[in-house]
């Protein structure tokens, strides 16, 4: 079957053009001004953006699985929302036990997905333990699709010391894949939850304290270190504050080679969600947490400047009224995380681009280019080209609508932008050349399949 995308902007790196795109099966076959209808099924896009398939580069779905932490997105419901919101493609982190094997956590995370979702998706490989054993496992890693790890800094169970860091990421760009990394400093949160209940400062309101932007920045600039004296380029995900930022302007300024991700919230919220009444801010409990307008605002420059590379929602989603009160009388035992995936496009459309502080073509770059690229999907994903997948966004610029939970497709029983108001959303979303989204409206489920990706393809 065929589908004709008649009279769309299209959003081209280049920049806007007025034209027809061609979809065959599940990939696009042509594009130009005044295509012919032939037998084709046409869609008029009049007055509407069309942008390659938006991914996320960072979602928890399914989290802490069989526990009472576990996070209210499974599989199905995360990838539903995904859609829903013009997110074609997600990269969720698999996670090893520790004592496990990578593979073991591959094909949990594969049983978990495969069948179950709605967009496409691949998986980040998280090193929690790192050994001969372990390291032995990369080039299978890699004939499996799975070209991106990740670590930590921080967190009890997860973090690893600056040796391992290191080694992973020599060992990493042997296969051509690259380390994300979770930057804070874990001693120091740990010091400040210790002073802070020893206090007494029990609330949700504590949980900035425990996580300020000198913690951030120092593992910021610790972690690009260890990535200079190994001489290779690393990521760093969900940046938060200026002064991480700022590390890493100046190891670019040096030469060093690196890629950053923020977040919608950190683009859109501030920390005076922490001083809401009662156990409200628990909502807002995540980390890195929310920040100061003043780093909202760098973050936004870094975005402009082209100095921010890829967008992830970091969606980990817990209900409000049930999971997050496992935090209820100690900051420090509240589930870290927010839902988001849903969302992601229609914030960074409304906050970024209406308000000029982006372009559109730089919105594609961030949701879309830049994460097929970095992450080995380019161009498959990531591009409105002849060959190239038939994931497609067509988004309505005009249309005007206020997120809250019960409009929502995340299984979840709050949103962090309750209220907002939104300018333009998602109309139509195309997966492998179906209609999975018309009119703002999920028409198709389960067509998500597993993306196996090559090396990352540096522009820097
Ligand atoms: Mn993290
Ligand atoms: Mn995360």
């Amino acid at each position: 079957m065929s589908i004709l995308i008649q009279n769309g902007t299209l959003v081209l790196p280049e920049g806007l053009v007025q034209a027809d795109l061609r979809v065959e099966g599940a990939h696009i076959v042509q594009l130009g001004p005044n295509l012919p209808a032939g037998d084709s099924q046409c869609l008029n896009a009049a007055g509407k953006l069309v942008f390659p398939g938006f991914i996320d580069t960072h979602t928890h779905f399914e989290m802490n699985k069989g526990t009472p932490r576990e996070t209210a997105d499974s599989w199905e419901t995360g990838t539903r929302a995904a859609l829903a919101g013009g997110t074609t493609c997600v990269l969720d982190f698999a996670e090893p036990e520790s004592g496990c094997s990578l593979q073991s956590a591959l094909d949990e995370w594969h049983s978990r997905a495969d069948g179950h979702a709605s967009c496409h998706y691949s998986f980040h490989m998280t090193i929690v333990d790192w050994n001969p054993s372990i390291q032995a496992e990369l080039p299978a890693m890699t004939q499996q699709g799975i070209t991106s790890y990740k670590v930590y800094l921080a967190y009890d169970g997860m973090r690893i010391s600056d040796a391992v860091a290191y080694q992973v990421i020599k060992a990493a760009a042997k296969e051509g894949a690259l380390v994300g990394c979770h930057c804070e400093n874990g001693d120091l949160i740990d010091q400040a939850i210790a002073e802070l209940k020893a206090a007494g400062r029990l609330a949700p309101s504590s949980h900035p304290l425990a996580h300020t932007a000198g913690i951030e920045a120092e593992a910021v600039g610790r972690w690009l270190a260890l990535a200079e004296q190994a001489g290779v380029p690393v990521n760093v995900v969900h940046l938060s504050t200026r002064r991480g930022l700022e590390a890493a302007q100046a190891a670019r300024s040096r030469g060093q080679a690196l890629y950053l991700e923020t977040c919608p919230q950190y683009l859109t919220l501030t920390e005076e969600k922490y001083q809401l009444p009662g156990f409200e801010s628990a909502k807002y409990i995540f980390s890195p947490p929310l920040r100061s307008q003043k780093d909202v605002d760098a973050l936004w420059q870094g975005l402009a400047g082209d100095e921010i590379d890829t967008l992830g929602t970091d969606h980990c989603s817990f209900c409000y009224n049930t999971t997050k009160r496992l935090g209820e009388h100690d900051f420090s035992a509240v589930p870290p995380g927010i839902p988001g995936v849903e969302h992601r496009v229609v914030l960074l459309y409304t906050y970024g681009v209406k308000t000029g502080r982006i372009s559109a073509v730089q919105m594609m770059q961030a949701l879309s280019q830049r994460p097929a690229k970095l992450f080995g999907m380019y161009p498959q994903k990531g591009s409105l080209q002849v060959g190239s997948d038939a994931d497609l966004v067509l988004f309505d610029p005009d249309y005007r609508w206020t997120i809250t939970a019960a409009g929502q497709h995340q299984n979840v029983d709050y949103t962090p932008y309750e209220g907002m108001e939104m300018a333009g959303r998602v109309d139509t979303v195309l997966l492998s050349g179906q209609i999975a989204v018309q009119n703002g409206a999920l028409i198709q489920e389960g067509l998500g399949r597993f993306v196996p990706r090559g090396p990352a393809q540096f522009w820097r």
